[in-house]
């Protein structure tokens, strides 16, 4: 086999001081042509550096009925359920958005399922055709966290405006993450000011990302967490290649710096305000 269809997996990090949250995965997807590894390979491999517990999200009808099953066998994993911003159009126009909305509500009946997510908006994959179906589903979204008293994963892609005009005008439930956050130092302000939490993701560690760590370097530590969104966004040094996991140290040692703060003290912080959002594992 060459190398090019088998890539190796990148070493594993130094382990953190005090273990963290990986608030934002998505276990079951695999990537280039290799398929996802076991949820237990994941985990042990995880816990090994530190990243105990996970958020793991379920983002179309198949990947959202999984998550129910993992989240009900393994204690380290809780789940999020949504259609995805990109999913929604192609429901709508063959006439089954409704319907899809119907079975995720069922799955979030789930008591270890604690997100509605992700939900929101993205205009950088799909036209203005789809911006009608997008929004609809969001404040669908928005109203089932509120309704189910569960958390609300944001994805937001080149929709900044309008996803915080929309959370404002529906009004936001009480926890909204933002997640993969990839607005500027303004938004992250204003995000701060309405009580949201920024979720940082291997993108903060890449070297044009300036105005992503300005806008880290001003978010109090009250308002942190951290995710890979594996297996997509893999930080630095490995951008490219498979993420997983068991990365996040990565993220979160260039965090602590670009924050200036230890990493113990970011460890914590990043672990209490998961458990405040997501409740206890
Ligand atoms: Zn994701």
């Amino acid at each position: 086999m060459t190398q090019a269809r088998s890539p190796q997996r990148p070493p594993a990090p130094d382990r953190l001081p005090i273990a963290v949250v990986d608030n934002h995965c998505h276990l079951d997807i695999g990537r280039e042509g290799a398929p996802a590894p076991s949820v237990q390979e994941a985990l042990t491999l995880a816990a090994a550096v530190g990243v105990d517990r996970l958020v793991q999200i379920g983002c179309d009808r198949t990947s959202a009925a999984w998550t129910v099953g993992v989240v009900r066998e393994h204690s380290r994993v809780l789940g999020g359920v949504a259609v995805h911003p990109n999913e929604a159009p192609r429901h709508a126009a063959a006439g089954e958005l409704e319907q899809v909305w119907a079975e995720i509500e069922q799955h979030a009946a789930e008591p270890r399922i604690r997100v509605i997510g992700e939900t929101g908006l993205d205009y950088y994959r799909t036209g203005p055709e789809g911006v009608g179906a997008q929004q609809e589903s969001f404040r669908w979204h928005i109203d089932l966290a509120k309704r189910t008293g569960k958390a609300l994963q944001i994805h937001d892609r080149d929709a900044h405006e309008d996803v915080m005009r929309i959370l404002a005008e529906e009004g936001a439930p009480e926890r909204v993450v933002m997640h993969c956050y990839s607005g500027d130092m303004q938004m992250a302000r204003e995000c701060v000011r309405r009580g949201y939490y920024l979720s940082f993701a291997g993108t903060v560690t890449f070297k044009n990302a300036r105005e992503l760590r300005n806008a880290l370097a001003v978010t109090p530590l009250e308002h942190l967490l951290v995710e890979t969104d594996a297996p997509y966004l893999t930080p630095s040094p490995h951008r490219g290649r498979v993420n997983a996991p068991y990365l996040v140290p990565l993220t979160v040692r260039a965090m602590a710096d670009t924050l200036n703060v230890s990493v113990p003290a970011l460890c914590r912080a990043l672990s209490d305000n998961s458990e405040r959002v997501y409740g206890p594992w």
